[in-house]
């Protein structure tokens, strides 16, 4: 049996900016909160925490008010944080004006590892919703409640329509949410399907009273767009493809179907307990990849193990 690492699999920039950033700060200060998790990926979260960083959640946000709460965090293991250094650290996902608003005002010192390409989109859309002020309308395929989403929503206030995906936006123009008859700009999340976007594009520009009144912003990230050739050339090209990402990678989710649509024999796990022997032959060529949070450690490790199964 032949075990062979994705070469492209592994962090994208965006994350290794965070990660770095944040190994960076917790050596300097020992401890760092993150505002939702820095990478969807459960093993690296956990190597962090060893360090000293504290994931805090949205949840902890007021929701009617939209505050943080009056008392101090509470990290994820649940011990009290409140004493501590206030360094907050924004992931690569990005978040809305109001975040950085609020995190400052109870005294944390922000420091934003927004990912450069996501900072590019949320401008474009303030741009956008300016230029085509009043009555343009902003369209974002994406993730309902996922953090980038959010983020880039946040940057109009609100206002933006987000589709998951072509039968949301059937919903859309037909109950009125989407008025084609006005200006449309539509944005994508930066991890969504190249292929899919292009056919939500082409489907609402069918709809239009006039082409002129769209205008579709190529938002998909380039990283993610030629992972996605380059991973359907590498599934297709091995026996058995062990596609290794956290539960909670929503880039994981599309790459992990994608391999799956091109070898049937595509098994997913979070870290190589999840490996099952029965899934490989002696003579089997194994490819084993991941998401863009998927860490390169975590893919020698899972690689190993399969070389050790026979
Ligand atoms: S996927 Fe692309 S846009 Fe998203 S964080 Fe990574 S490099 Fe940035």
């Amino acid at each position: 049996m032949t075990v062979e690492i994705d070469r492209n699999s592994g962090f994208c920039g965006g994350v290794i900016r965070a990660i770095e950033g944040a190994e960076k700060l917790l050596a300097e200060n020992g401890l760092l909160y993150s505002l939702g998790a820095i990478v969807h990926n459960e093993a690296e979260l956990a190597r962090l925490h060893q360090k000293g960083l504290i994931t805090v959640y949205k949840e902890n946000f007021k929701a009617e008010t939209g505050a943080f709460p009056a008392e101090p965090f509470f990290g994820e293991d649940g011990n009290d944080a409140g004493a501590a250094p206030r360094i907050l650290l924004i992931r690569a996902h990005g978040e809305p004006p109001q975040t950085y608003i609020q995190a400052r005002e109870l005294g944390f010192e922000v420091v934003d590892f927004t990912c450069p390409v996501v900072l590019n989109i949320q401008k474009s859309i303030r741009e956008a919703a300016e230029l085509n002020a009043p009555g343009g309308q902003i369209v974002i395929f994406g993730k309902i409640g996922h953090a980038e989403v959010l983020g880039l929503v946040g940057q109009v206030g609100g206002k933006a329509v987000v589709i998951e995906n072509s039968l949301q936006l059937t919903d859309a123009l037909s109950d009125g949410r989407i008025d084609t008859s006005l200006h449309i700009d539509i944005f994508s999340q930066t991890t969504k399907s190249p292929v899919e976007y292009e056919e939500i594009c082409r489907m609402l520009a069918q709809k239009m009273a006039s082409p002129d009144l769209l205008t579709v912003h190529n938002t998909i990230c380039r990283q993610v767009a030629s992972r996605h050739k380059e991973l359907a050339d590498f599934a297709r090209t091995h026996d058995v493809v062990v596609f290794v990402s956290g539960r909670e990678s929503s880039n994981g989710m599309v790459l992990s179907e994608l391999c799956k649509k091109e070898n049937p024999r595509t098994y997913c796990i979070v870290d190589a307990s999840g490996l099952d022997a029965s899934w490989f032959s002696s003579d089997d060529n194994v490819g084993v990849c991941g998401a863009t949070s998927t860490p390169k450690w975590l893919l020698e490790e899972v690689a190993s193990r399969i070389k050790n199964l026979h």
